[in-house]
């Protein structure tokens, strides 16, 4: 049975929910997420539990926020001018934008609207959460060459192109 390991391809369920138990995302019914081991495509902390596995197990993964979405940085939040969104009608709380700074594109969110100011977000928002994932293995197989060179899956739950 082919274990998870650099260049496998692997598909997976997974439920992820924060510390209090609620849930903050999971794969739709039938639909499991492919990626492409050893390359990056999800989060090191969930990669790294991953490893050596095989198809047909169920794992708990708990995966701190550094090896997740990163701590929460205080510096990434920023106040600008409400003259900065010119062309914008209503800003509201929760609304995102996406930012250029320094040739990086970013998307931050807006957390708070005030009469001169709009007070943005650049944290991703699962930044400093620790992170339970409940992932079912569903299938663990070789790559292929394509896939190996664009660096991600192809088909169903990949990358469809
Ligand atoms: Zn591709």
């Amino acid at each position: 049975m082919t274990t998870i390991a650099k260049d496998t391809a692997v598909k997976f369920n997974y439920t992820l929910k924060d510390d209090e138990g609620n849930i903050l995302d999971q794969s739709p019914e039938g639909q499991p997420l492919a990626y492409l081991h050893g390359h990056s495509n999800i989060i090191p902390g969930l990669e790294q539990q991953l490893e050596g596995r095989s198809a047909g197990e169920t794992i708990t993964a708990v995966v701190e926020p550094a090896d997740g979405y990163g701590e929460y940085q205080a510096q990434a939040v920023q106040h600008v001018p409400r003259d900065n969104f010119q062309g914008v009608e209503d800003i509201q709380p929760g609304m995102q934008f996406q930012s250029e700074a320094g040739g990086q594109v970013m998307l931050v969110t807006v957390t708070e609207v005030t009469d001169d100011e709009v007070i943005v977000d650049a944290n991703h928002p699962l930044a400093g959460k620790r992170l339970t994932f409940e992932v079912e293995i569903q299938e663990v197989r070789g790559a292929t060459e394509d896939e190996l060179n664009h660096g991600h899956v192809h088909g169903a739950g990949g990358v469809e192109h």
